[in-house]
């Protein structure tokens, strides 16, 4: 068989140099990279046996550490699903990971390269911080031909058919050999193999063996009483599902029993996703059935204003075989996706109560995907309100619509707001100016959705929400335009309006102060912004 040898993309020959050279303290991390690989891989063979016999593995699905003390080697095999030729080079010789880019900006910014790699987190590739050679051997599920893939982690690798490669991947790590620095970390040591294992991958649902030691104990995290984990073990699951290496601001375990059970271990990221407010972002919430995984992504399971919440439903009375067209009418799916919610929802709250910083954080970052949930006429409105904050005039802080409420002022019974594209072009603007001479506090509301909400919900704790840029202002500063005035300024309103072909009329007013002018939409007409949302969707 011909041996090519081909360069890895320009991206992964940084991530490979940087990993060559690195003096990242907590080196036996790439065990833990390959062992989550393979349990991936075992997921992809499990479901696809499940749909198609023939895709069956022939021996138990496990993952197997073998390790040659004389050749220094460290191998971890799988039965999983494997790779074709082609998923090799794409997977393996280039890097798909959006916040890779980010750590390459960041590393040449600073030199503290170390830290970064664990924050971030690097893949198959980490493997590079103690090989000197990585040789992988794969066949796909399904595929008589295999495929060899060798690199020392310099600018190129080989890759090559081969007729015999077992099913499933092997990857062999030629370990560097030990320095001083290693003899404390020697991954051919059993004993050191089975603490990093423990360490790391204790959860992983497939034997991971050393010989005829099984060394996890396999227990689903969220099967397990939350007094039972540690911190610890929960932030190394939310790395395995969700590849964030930053921590989980909450973790949220759930277990429900009775006519239909299901167990949920969920987390709340700490940091939103790039991809937040694209058409296509992931769902990060995890289906199984019975400890058997079955899908990722899974959009059934949470409203979509709460698509940011990842982790792990395992549902008890769900067919192994279940698609999602049949999730979408399964009445137990639709159950256990508004208790979800509510319990995301309630812990916000608390989180508001008990841990502010916590709580401003999480707005900071979802706030304005979770207002999306005030559109959909759900049964949630109000516990939505009741965890949302906005910017004021009352101070550089945002409030919430409680804290609004408790400040209103005798004879005010609205919460008035405005909406625009920032705080320092609402904040002036002429509108609010009426309301600030009666020391009225007025909202500032700035995320796109703001806009939309306001007309679908009415009112908060019996208080409607009142635009000041709507209709006539009800701000009893407003006194009656004098008769006089009206007769004198009649032929040059007339005339303005003649010539405002936009605008649909021009009136006198008291509502400002020191402003000559400004636009006001009818009740029922929409805002400047809000014409502006639709014009966008293209309507
Ligand atoms: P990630 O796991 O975050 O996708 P990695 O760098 O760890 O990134 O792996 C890159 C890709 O290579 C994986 O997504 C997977 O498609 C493939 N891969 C790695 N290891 C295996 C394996 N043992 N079996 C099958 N595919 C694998
Ligand atoms: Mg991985």
């Amino acid at each position: 068989m011909t041996t090519e040898t081909l360069e890895f993309q320009a991206e992964a020959r940084q991530l490979l140099q940087l990993m060559v050279h690195s003096i990242y303290s907590h080196k036996e991390v790439f065990l833990r990279e390959l062992i989550s690989n393979a349990s991936d891989a075992l997921d992809k063979r499990r479901l696809a046996g499940l749909k198609d016999e023939s895709l069956k593995a022939a021996d138990d699905l496990h993952i197997a550490i073998e390790v040659d003390k004389e050749a220094r080697t460290l191998t971890v095999r799988d039965n999983g699903i494997g790779m074709s030729r082609e998923d090799v080079v794409g997977l393996i010789g280039t890097i798909a990971r959006s916040g890779t880019a980010e750590m390459l900006r960041r590393l040449k910014e600073n030199k503290e390269s170390a830290e970064l790699i664990g924050q971030f987190g690097v893949g198959f590739y980490s493997v590079f911080m103690v090989a000197e050679k990585v040789t992988l051997l794969t066949r796909k599920a399904g595929e008589d031909e295999g495929v060899r893939w060798e690199s020392d982690g310099g600018g190129t690798y080989t890759i090559e058919t081969v007729e015999d490669a077992p099913e499933g991947t092997a990857v062999t790590v030629h370990l560097r050999p030990a320095d001083e620095e290693d003899a404390l970390h020697d991954y051919t040591d059993d004993q050191k193999i089975r603490e990093v294992v423990k360490r790391y991958s204790d959860f992983i649902s497939f034997p991971i063996r050393m010989g005829e030691e099984t060394l996890n104990s396999m227990k689903a995290l969220w099967a397990r009483p939350r007094s039972d984990v540690k911190d610890e073990e929960y932030r190394e699951f939310y790395r395995h599902i969700t590849h964030d290496w930053a921590d989980p601001l909450e973790i949220i375990p759930m277990r429900a029993e009775g006519t239909f059970e299901y167990e949920a271990l969920l987390f709340i990221p700490s940091r939103a996703p790039r991809d937040l407010f694209q058409r296509d972002a992931r769902h990060g919430v995890q289906l199984y059935v019975k400890r058997v995984f079955i899908m990722d992504d899974s959009r059934e399971l949470l409203p979509d204003h709460l698509r940011f919440v990842k982790g792990v439903v395992d549902a008890a009375d769900l067919s192994l075989n279940v698609s999602r067209e049949i999730l979408q009418q399964d009445r137990h799916i639709q159950l256990i996706r508004r208790r979800l919610a509510k319990k995301v929802l309630s812990t916000i709250k608390d989180l508001m109560t008990n841990d502010a910083e916590k709580y401003r954080t999480f707005w900071r970052e979802f706030g304005a995907a979770v207002k999306e949930g005030l559109l959909d006429g759900s049964e949630n409105h109000k516990a939505i309100l009741d965890i949302a904050s906005f910017a004021s005039t009352a101070g550089d802080e945002p409030t919430t619509l409680a804290d609004y409420v408790s400040r209103m002022k005798d004879g005010q019974n609205k919460i008035y707001y405005v909406t625009g594209e920032s705080r320092a072009q609402i904040e002036n603007s002429p509108h609010i100016e009426a309301l600030k001479a009666k020391d009225y506090e007025v909202l500032l509301l700035t995320d796109p959705v703001d806009d939309i909400w306001v007309d679908t919900v009415h009112e908060y704790d019996g208080k409607e929400f009142q635009s000041v840029t709507r209709g006539e202002s009800d701000v009893s500063a407003e006194e009656e335009v004098s008769e006089e005035d009206t007769e004198a300024y009649k032929a040059v309103l007339g005339w303005l309006n003649d010539t405002l072909d936009d605008v649909k009329d021009v009136r006198l007013t008291t509502r400002l102060t020191s402003s000559p002018a400004c636009l006001v939409s009818d009740n029922d007409g929409m805002t400047p912004a809000l014409e502006k949302v639709y014009k966008a969707m293209g309507q």
